[in-house]
């Protein structure tokens, strides 16, 4: 039988105003909850035992993550109807069945009312990312509703959610794929560009999607300049700032395998003539050591707070690093500056580059405001599917 979750009274609010988790403190009492597990679908009803909506248990302080607010059988029908939504979206967006653009994000977790579940599609090859036990369970209805929504445009399905499910779920579970079929590296494209992506070994789903658009922007302004790309990973920023027409481009990131992978991507698209040095150094050494003599810089660095708890130190993080890279642009310098923590809003990411600039003592013009691209869209109802921030400055 499924278990009953009683909100305390007036709780449902949020929910009213479709927000997609429930928190531990919202909860009263749970009934039949003799044998319930995390990862099992729930139901969740008000103080006054009306039927609100439906979603996975999870143990921790998001207690349900929602994924309907009908009270619907959550069978193979439904995961195949949610993909194909997904689906509509990305193609309303032109990426699907794109000539230039082979990689791009279908499901964007609560910005596709799918909580807890991320897709990203490389080629043939789609790979699934877990953040919750619920979804982990459902992996195979998901795969084999991607399936059915593609066709045989996607061969092979990978599941990578060994480092994303809730560590205190105590799953032990290994990588790997869901399809007969294994398509171990790929080569994809972006903007017309192309770039190795191996999901098995990489960070995350293997690539960063979500720069996408951002990318184009640095494309747009590298036309004879010197540029500098820190927290490189792949590469993608170079690569572009490269076909932009920079007169060189230097990668740097801690991770040697990064770094190697970066020159490979560079080679891939223009040879082995290419202007690059790939460097694999820490980005704030690296800064401390530099010349003067680059005019374009970007800063992309991992999420530095990924908890509420920490915000304060990574906003001083921030600053160190925009102060710094302010401190040694050239003047008339272009600086791309991002922050992916979900933590830190864009408010408080503004505020931490306007102390550096203060810091730097530079006269500073924003230029663009940067966000997500279309296909990590963010539910007007969740704004906590909105993370990705960023700021063109120019440098006086
Ligand atoms: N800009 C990249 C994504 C960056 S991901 C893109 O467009 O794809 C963050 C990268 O920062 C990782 O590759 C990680 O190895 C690197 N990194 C983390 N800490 C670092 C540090 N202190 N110095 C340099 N690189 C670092």
């Amino acid at each position: 039988m499924i278990a009953k979750v009683y909100l305390k009274r007036g709780k449902e609010e949020s929910l009213l105003r479709r927000h997609l988790w429930i928190f531990s403190g919202a909860i009263a009492r749970i009934e039949n909850d003799e044998n319930l597990l995390e990862g099992d679908i729930v139901d969740v009803y008000t103080n006054d035992k009306q039927f609100i909506a439906r979603g996975h248990y999870q143990i921790g302080s998001i207690t349900v993550r929602i994924l309907t607010f009908q009270q619907e059988e959550i069978n193979q029908d439904w995961w195949t109807l949610r993909i194909r939504q997904a689906y509509q979206v990305r193609q309303a967006q032109g990426l699907v069945d794109s000539k230039i653009t082979t990689c791009y994000r279908l499901v964007h977790g609560e910005g596709d009312m799918l909580s807890g579940l991320v897709v990203d599609i490389y080629g043939t090859t789609a790979v699934v990312q877990c953040h919750s036990v619920g979804m982990y369970h459902s992996r195979k209805q998901i795969a084999t509703a991607i399936s059915k929504v593609y066709g045989s445009k996607i061969e092979s399905v990978y599941d990578k959610s060994s480092r994303t499910l809730p560590f205190k779920a105590g799953i032990d579970t290994c990588d790997g794929y869901l399809t007969a079929q294994h398509n171990h590296v790929g080569y994809v494209l972006e903007n017309g560009l192309k770039f190795e992506v191996n999901w098995e070994e990489g960070q995350k789903t293997g690539f960063f999607i979500d720069q996408r658009v951002n990318r184009e922007l640095v494309r747009r302004y590298s036309k004879g300049r010197r540029v500098l790309n820190t927290f490189c990973y792949t590469g993608g920023f170079s690569v572009y700032a490269a076909d932009g027409g920079a007169t060189e481009v230097v990668s740097v990131d801690s991770s040697e395998r990064a770094v190697e992978l970066a020159s490979r991507n560079m080679k891939l698209n223009f040879g082995e003539q290419i202007p690059h040095k790939a460097i694999a150094m820490d980005t704030f050494d690296f800064l401390k050591e530099m010349d003067d003599s680059f005019d374009l810089v970007i800063l992309d660095p991992p999420a530095f707070a990924k908890h509420h708890k920490v915000v304060h130190e990574a906003l001083k993080a921030y600053k160190r690093l925009n102060a710094k890279a302010m401190q040694k642009i050239k003047s008339g310098g272009i600086l791309f500056t991002f922050s992916c923590s979900q933590a830190v809003n864009k408010e408080q990411f503004r505020m931490a580059v306007f102390s550096a600039a203060a810091i730097a003592g530079r006269r500073v013009r924003i230029l663009h405001q940067l966000t997500q691209p279309e296909d990590h869209a963010i539910n007007i109802y969740h704004p906590e599917s909105e993370y990705l921030k960023g700021l063109v400055l120019y440098i006086e």
